[in-house]
């Protein structure tokens, strides 16, 4: 699926990038043809100019225009001209050759006037073929205002026909190349764009899995529960011993289904604006008071220090009184007897520090960056003797996450562990 969409991706991409390419490329090579050919005629016209200013033509004499090869009446300016003409020719106003410079013409006049691109007979002897294309402009000469005769000149376009050559070979070979390349880039592009969308995906499948996975186990114990309930004979104390597991699996269950529903609409962080100012030393210490109940019903030793200044920040109380209570039902659950859990609160340059420290079993290296993780639980026998699924650290990660807070765990086994809660004082954006 994720293939798929990725060469859709990589297809549209190079659709969209590769047509924008080859229409700035054609465009790219319409203006320099444009302006090659704007240069040749500037070049014609200029040239025409020249001549007509520096020159008169003379008046036609009885001789036959073509038996003349008199070229005098150019004679003051072609040192100026340059050499690539194919011909320069005089006509009378008559439109009779009067005489002319390199190919010769017809005796009369036959084009039009102004520019005409024109393919001749190879003028040149390195010309392979026979047919060359030229470049020819054709002007009135005028003399206060009467028509004193025409000038014909022209240039060959072989220069330019070779410049524009090279220029199309680059492009039929540049083309393809540059489309390949953005072909790949899409591909590149696709893949670091699903990127996301696949983390969520296998995040999400692993969700429902586990999800399911622990619904399952609850499930069967309920159906095998009622089912030996109903079985005759029917014995009171059986029934109401198997009717008291199947409330304490339907609790268990709903806790379960309770952090699932929590998981799946908490996402992202808070609104500030949406917050109300809390302080943490009054929320904490209610809780404080109960743990220290607790505590001495379970043989702990439990310790707590606040601020004597309260800490306010803007914060969902209710979550993050969830939070922290996550954080020592784990410290009370993963510590033996004897053992002693702390609660501590205290400030640090702009932030709100919530420690959460037990002396219990820890836990190893190798688990440690992963017990944020849904599901995850190091001793699955354990946890599950103790009722827990794996979620109650995910919960606290997002309850923190969403105040736009970080919380770190450090951990040795045997020795203990502290989880630390860090929050801005300051939420703002
Ligand atoms: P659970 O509900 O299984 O406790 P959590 O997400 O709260 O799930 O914790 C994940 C795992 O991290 C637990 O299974 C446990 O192995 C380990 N853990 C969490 N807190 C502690 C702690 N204070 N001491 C030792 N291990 C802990």
């Amino acid at each position: 699926m994720f293939i798929r969409s990725r060469r859709n991706l990589a297809y549209l991409f190079t659709l969209s990038m590769g047509s924008i390419f080859i229409v700035f490329a054609g465009v790219a090579y319409a203006l320099v043809v444009q302006q090659q050919l704007q240069a040749f005629d500037e070049r014609l016209y200029r040239a025409c100019k020249m001549i007509v200013g520096n020159s008169q033509p003379r008046p036609y004499n009885k001789r036959s225009p073509l038996e003349r090869k008199d070229s005098s009446i150019f004679s003051d300016s072609l040192p100026t001209m340059n050499t690539d003409f194919v011909y320069v020719r005089l006509y009378d106003p008559n439109k009779l050759l009067v005489s002319y410079i390199g190919t010769p013409g017809t005796s009369i006049l036959k084009n039009n006037l102004g520019f005409q691109t024109l393919k001749i007979k190879g003028y040149q002897e390195k010309e392979d073929s026979n047919q060359e294309w030229i470049r020819e402009l054709t002007i009135q000469v005028l003399q206060n205002n009467l028509v004193v005769g025409y000038l014909q000149i022209a240039v060959s376009l072989t220069s330019l026909r070779e410049t524009l050559n090279r220029a199309r070979l680059f492009l039929t070979l540049g083309v393809p190349v540059t489309l390949g390349l953005i072909g790949i880039t899409g591909w590149f592009l696709g893949g670091l764009a699903m990127q996301p969308a696949i983390q969520s995906y296998r995040q999400l499948q692993r969700f429902t899995a586990d999800a399911s996975h622990e619904l399952r186990a609850p499930v069967a114990a309920i159906l095998s529960n009622s089912q030996v309930a109903l079985m005759p004979p029917y014995d009171e104390e059986e029934q109401r011993f198997r009717l008291e597991n199947i409330v304490e699996i339907a609790k268990s269950m709903s806790n379960l289904l309770n952090n699932l529903l929590f998981l799946a609409r908490r996402d992202g962080p808070f609104d500030p604006a949406t917050l109300k100012t809390i302080d943490l030393v009054k929320l904490l210490q209610p809780l404080s008071e109960e743990y220290q109940r607790q505590a001495a019903t379970q043989n702990l030793n439990f310790h707590f220090h606040f601020t004597e200044q309260a800490v306010q920040l803007k914060a969902d109380a209710d979550l993050l009184k969830q939070a922290v209570v996550n954080l020592l039902n784990n410290a009370f659950k993963y510590t033996s007897e004897g053992g002693t859990v702390s609660l501590r609160l205290l400030t640090q340059s702009h932030r709100a520090i919530i420690q959460v420290e037990d002396n219990g079993i820890g836990i190893a290296k190798e688990h440690l960056p992963h017990i944020f993780e849904r599901f995850y639980r190091v001793d699955t026998v354990r946890s599950r003797q103790t009722g827990g699924f794996g979620l109650g650290l995910a919960i606290v990660q997002q309850i923190v996450q969403a105040h736009r807070g970080n919380i770190t765990a450090k951990s040795l086994p045997d020795q203990g562990s502290t989880f630390q809660i860090e929050l801005p004082l300051r939420m703002n954006g």
